[in-house]
């Protein structure tokens, strides 16, 4: 797009136009972020054209014609939300990092046609290659390629234009090839912590008011009142421990923390951190810190941060864990003049928590988030069905029905009661400004939701 820029948008209807000419065909946009990033987040007055032209260009491709648009990108979170709502992008994959079976994959066919001695094990190079996307592991290949090809070059008089073919016969690939390849070419996963600009805020976090209220106290004042705090000789706090159930609001918490200081978003999952930098966990965390300190004010999340740090006196605390706990301790140290690094972490199992995190001056804010009560449950519901069409909804009849619920069953319900009236509207064919979701949508939705939960003997209490 680049090469177009003053021209961009004649461009782009220029492709369309194209692709509705030869339709069957498919559009593939890479690196969407670029050009089409959140409107209310750039300056430029091109990018905002760019944007709408290409929403009005989504807009108008026939939903049964035969063009269809791809995109590709490693930001989701700084693409335009509007291209994200149905009838544009409606499908979102994600492609992670490929595992074990993955790997082999795809080095079978970087490798394919490659001379390769037969001791070369691509089953042992896909074990030891964690974090390596398909980039990397065709770039390894290339490198033990290479490798083999140096072997022979003094063997080649380069005053001839040809290698003589008994020589480029004699070209075998081995397993010390990738063994030096290896020495190379590091993991991207590894190279590369996300930045993320949330744009979740305290309106879309339904109930726990206390919570709200506290957090802004330690975490917004002392970033946007500094010198106040400063005055009175008030302690921001260094870490906070959220702890409750699985899907209260936790990352939701972190996240409308972050949008509402103006900070960036680092999130971390403990189990990842611990198998995308394997061996190098330490490192890793190393690498978090210090890209929090090039993107602050940033906020970083440890989710899952159990998994981390197996509470002493258990044998699943192998030194691996102990090393990055103290890592993170001591990069948390490290952070006690600048208040811009704020680190958040979750878990829903505080009771497996190493007490040395809780300690002051370390995780010391502790603060749980419980499952939500009726007033909570009813301010989520609402959150959830504010864009949706609804007929007469007896809200309180819903508030008592969903006892025991935490925030995630709530969207859960609310979504799926969404999708039965779609399935209505697109059996009866009926006009789009019909479609309403009614009581026994969400009725429906919350006994499934009941008996799936009962089904899976999630540790809840229903009425
Ligand atoms: P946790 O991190 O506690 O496991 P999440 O924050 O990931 O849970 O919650 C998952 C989803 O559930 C959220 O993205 C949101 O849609 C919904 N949700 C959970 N708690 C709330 C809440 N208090 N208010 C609004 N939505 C919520």
């Amino acid at each position: 797009m680049g090469k177009y820029h003053g021209e961009s948008e004649e461009r782009m209807r220029s492709i369309f136009e194209e692709a509705k000419k030869n339709a069957p065909s498919v559009i593939f946009i890479d690196e969407i972020d670029s050009i089409a990033p959140k409107r209310d987040e750039v300056s430029g007055e091109v990018e905002k054209r760019v944007v709408s032209q290409l929403l009005t260009l989504m807009d108008g491709l026939n939903s049964r014609g035969k063009v269809v648009v791809i995109a590709a990108t490693n930001r989701p979170d700084s693409i335009d939300g509007a291209l994200r709502r149905p009838g544009r992008f409606d499908r979102e994959m994600e492609i992670g990092i490929p595992d074990k079976k993955g790997r082999y994959d795809i080095l079978r066919i970087h490798t394919q046609g490659m001379p390769m001695e037969e001791s070369v094990d691509l089953d042992y190079i896909s074990k030891v290659t964690h974090g390596f996307v398909g980039a990397d592991l065709q770039a390894l290949s290339k490198e033990a390629a290479m490798g083999a090809l140096r072997r022979i070059i003094p063997e080649v008089d380069l005053e001839q234009d040809r290698i003589p073919s008994d020589t480029l016969q004699k070209i075998r690939i081995t397993s010390e090839d990738f063994r030096e390849a290896l020495r190379e070419v590091r993991p991207s996963a590894l190279r590369e912590v996300l930045v993320q600009v949330p744009d979740v805020s305290w309106d879309d976090v339904g109930g726990l008011a206390q919570l709200k209220t506290e957090l802004q106290e330690s975490i917004e004042w002392p970033l946007k009142h500094t010198k106040a705090f400063k005055f009175v000789g008030a302690e921001p706090p260094h870490g906070i421990l959220l702890h409750g159930p699985p899907g209260t609001g936790k990352t939701l918490i972190a996240k409308a923390l972050a949008h509402e200081t103006n900070s960036n978003f680092i999130s971390i999952k403990g189990p990842a951190l611990l198998s995308k930098w394997v061996g190098e966990s330490e490192k890793g965390v190393r690498e978090i810190f210090r890209k929090a300190r090039q993107a602050a004010p940033c906020v970083i999340f440890f989710d899952e941060i159990d998994s981390l740090t197996p509470a002493r006196g258990t044998d699943t605390g192998t030194h691996v864990t102990e090393n990055v706990v103290s890592q993170i301790l001591s990069e948390m140290d490290g952070l006690e003049e600048l208040h811009d690094v704020v680190v958040v972490a979750a878990t829903n199992r505080p009771d497996m928590i190493d007490s040395a995190l809780l300690r002051p001056g370390r995780f010391d804010k502790v603060i749980e988030v419980p499952n939500p009560d009726a007033n909570g449950r009813r301010q989520i519901l609402q959150i959830h069905t504010k864009k949706k069409p609804l007929e007469n909804i007896d809200l309180e009849q819903l508030v008592k029905d969903t006892d025991g619920f935490a925030g995630a069953d709530l969207y859960s319900i609310c979504n799926a009661a969404a999708m039965s009236a779609l399935r209505r509207h697109v059996h009866d064919n009926d006009d789009v400004q019909n479609i309403l979701i009614t009581q026994k949508d969400l009725t429906d939705a919350i006994m499934i939701h009941k008996e799936r939960l009962n089904f899976e003997s999630k540790p809840k209490n229903f009425a």
